[in-house]
């Protein structure tokens, strides 16, 4: 098709880029499984003082309550709301059916996260139609096949603005941004809309006068590296729009290891254990596939073969097993059960490429680099010597794990599905 229309189209939009996000994902799939808790305001999370909101419903936000909150204060805002455990399982298959249909939108899908992708869509017009048509048919195709959930979805010719966008007007928004108004439109909005700007940085930022996204484009680029370093160059390209990166295939799945266990364990200490063996056996995975995880989960099962997870996002993606465990046995403090348990995993989820773009840490990378280092180290000798040579000091001092490793008394169960 070579009609005017199509170049002007091709002009203008040099790339066509679709970022598409579920809305409040868990509890809106609460809702859609449960009709008592439609329209009512749901949190998805551990009911115990202790716990975390993984997702608020859209009636729960008005109340200020948000994902991450400890639950305690969550229900010190909103009284009235519905509090429901996580089921992960559940959401895992629901992810699958929305990511089935972005695949039948495009051959690029790049999975973020169960919930979050982004398609590439340049050349897809003659198919789908323009922009705002391709939206529209990604959100009624999204709700078609899951029985009536809300996807947001960005349109632009970056990656960059396109997640944006996809968050300017949820729920259930559309938002395209043709490229000639990318940078205008980027302009009013807060810095804290920049890739990569975490809460540190949007302090700095804050201190040296720059709010909005526009000030940090007018700031010049000089000025920006001076006080910024590296992070000031890419923060100024976002802001110009100007955003590279391609679309890659990314996988949303997960690696875990789980141990059904020869004695079942109570002790914090015994079970920390096997969540440092295991974090060790899936640092070496991520390293070994050039993955790094965005998510750490931990799963255990009680002598009453109840199932029990928490999961915890992590501030960036790493491969480093002392990450991985740290956040493992953080999540400890969740479990409300006493045990004992017969079993205990650990999974790293959303797997993202190490060599995409990595998010511009500014503090505390050496000691990472450092860590990470020394377990590449690790994966060396345990290639060649095998792995029952390395383990970790504080395994071996462990009584209740000196015993463990020669014997086999545990199994190991591989929940990597690839
Ligand atoms: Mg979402």
């Amino acid at each position: 098709m070579s009609s005017p229309r199509r170049n002007l189209l091709q002009q203008r939009w040099p790339r066509v880029v679709a970022h598409a996000d579920m809305d409040a994902f868990y509890a809106a799939v609460e809702q859609l499984d449960d009709p008592t808790l439609r329209g009512r305001p749901v949190l998805v999370g551990g009911r115990s003082n202790r716990g975390v909101v993984l997702t608020a419903s859209y009636e729960a936000r008005p109340f200020g309550v948000g994902s991450a909150m400890p639950m305690a204060r969550a229900r010190k805002l909103c009284a009235q709301a519905l509090i429901v455990p996580p089921r992960f399982e559940r959401y895992q298959e629901i992810s699958e059916c929305v990511m089935r249909v972005f695949e039948d939108f495009s051959p690029q899908v790049e999975a973020l996260s169960l919930d979050e992708a982004f398609l590439e869509m340049t050349g897809a017009e003659h198919v789908f139609g323009e922009p705002a048509q391709i939206g529209r048919r990604l959100k009624a195709a999204v709700y078609e096949a899951t029985g009536g959930l809300s996807v947001s979805v960005g349109l632009s010719a970056t990656k960059y603005v396109a997640k944006v966008a996809s968050a300017h007007d949820k729920p259930d928004g559309l938002t395209v941004v043709p490229p000639q108004d990318a940078r205008r439109w980027l302009a009013p909005l807060p810095v804290a809309r920049l890739w990569g700007a975490g809460p540190k940085t949007q302090q700095r930022l804050t201190a040296l006068g720059l709010h909005t996204i526009g000030d940090i484009a007018a700031a010049g680029l000089d000025y920006l590296q001076q006080h910024l370093g590296s992070a000031g160059e890419h923060f100024f390209e976002l802001a110009h729009a100007r955003d590279p990166r391609a679309i890659s295939r990314r996988s949303a799945r997960s690696i875990g290891c789980e141990r059904t266990l020869a004695e079942d364990v109570s002790a914090r200490a015994a079970i920390q254990v096997h969540l440092q063996r295991s974090a060790d056996t899936i640092g070496r995975r991520l390293r070994r596939k050039g993955y790094r995880a965005r998510g750490v989960r931990v799963k255990l099962k009680t002598t009453r073969f109840e199932l029990l997870t928490r999961q915890r996002r992590l501030p960036e993606a790493t491969d480093v097993a002392g990450v991985l465990y740290a956040a493992g046995a953080g999540l400890l403090d969740e479990f409300e059960h006493p045990g004992p348990f017969r079993l205990v995993g650990l999974a790293a989820y959303e797997l993202t490429q190490t060599t995409e773009f990595q998010q511009l840490a500014l503090f505390d990378v050496d000691t990472r680099q450092r860590q990470r280092r020394l377990e590449s180290a690790l994966d060396d000798i345990s290639e060649r010597f095998g792995p029952a040579l390395v383990q970790r000091a504080s395994t071996l001092a462990d009584p209740s794990a000196r015993g463990m490793a020669p014997t086999l008394d545990f199994l190991d169960v591989d929940t990597d599905d690839d």
